[in-house]
């Protein structure tokens, strides 16, 4: 496994939720885009990725593509049609257009708040990769429970019905985000033994389902509560690929130091 790690890319995202006006967005992009153009030796190999509000992705995109810094742009959310009646939801089409990187779906509040179901994260996960964009899928159980095996159990299920409508050459073009639901929003991340298991665990049920050890080189993320003060262990986990972060990343300061500490990880692989 190590040897693999070494080739592959560790990402560092965040989503802002619906937090951040357009103003505040343009200045956080303006400010992680200098940084990066400067630190351009730092960042090689490390996807970095900010998820704004649908409003802000227009002027997300525009200063991404002036400054030329790399840095990618994500959505929240979309609609698993390209257009058509479906008031108030966005079609992935028009988020395509405007340089969309990354959609993230299914995560733990869309599924909870606003009811959206496996069929739902399966049809929109095709989408995206109609599109050609990324989809990071959010999977993770909701309660910890005392015997992980349950939460396993729950993982192969969920995730196995958010990639039912792709085909299996496209798996390797999405993201998993493992985002245990209970340690979302939480004081603490998810321990580091737990979140290893977890990480080995999907490689492996993909390598049983998909077969070519497709499960090892699979794109897979870690969110849930991540700090400035945890993000170098989390980073650190051999099965891990990188760190999405909500609460910790609102502070453009605080996420350059998470990707600066991915650097150093980089560093010593
Ligand atoms: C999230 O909501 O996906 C998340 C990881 O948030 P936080 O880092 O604030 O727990």
């Amino acid at each position: 496994m190590s040897s693999e790690k070494k080739m592959r890319k560790l990402y560092v995202g965040t989503s802002w939720k619906m937090n951040k006006t357009v103003e505040e967005s343009s200045d956080y992009i303006k400010n992680l885009s200098d940084f990066m153009n400067k630190n351009t030796e730092l960042i090689n190999g490390i996807e970095v990725f900010v998820i704004p509000t649908f409003l802000a992705i227009d002027s997300a995109t525009r200063i991404v593509r002036e400054k030329n810094s790399g840095l990618k742009i994500g959505a929240q959310d979309c609609c698993w049609e390209d257009f058509g009646p479906f008031t108030g939801e966005v079609s992935q089409m028009h988020l395509k257009d405007l340089g969309v990187s990354y959609v993230e779906i299914g995560h733990a509040e869309r599924r909870e708040i606003f009811m959206e179901t496996d069929e739902m994260v399966a049809k929109k996960t095709a989408a995206i990769i109609k599109n050609n964009m990324k989809p990071i899928l959010c999977i993770g159980e909701e309660e910890k429970p005392d015997d992980i095996n349950i939460a396993l159990n729950f993982l192969e299920y969920q995730l196995l019905e958010g990639l039912s409508r792709i085909d299996k050459t496209d798996i390797k073009n999405v993201v998993i985000a493992y985002e245990p639901v209970w340690a979302i929003g939480a004081t603490a991340s998810a321990p580091l033994d737990y979140l290893s298991k977890a990480m080995d665990f999907l490689r492996n049920m993909l390598n049983r389902k998909f077969g070519n050890n497709c499960g090892d080189s699979q794109d897979i993320i870690y969110g849930g509560s991540v700090t400035p003060e945890s993000a170098k262990d989390i980073l650190a986990i051999p099965g891990n690929d990188g760190i999405f972060v909500g609460r910790s990343a609102l502070n453009v300061d605080y996420f350059i130091n998470m990707i600066k500490m991915a650097s150093e990880i980089r560093k010593l692989e």
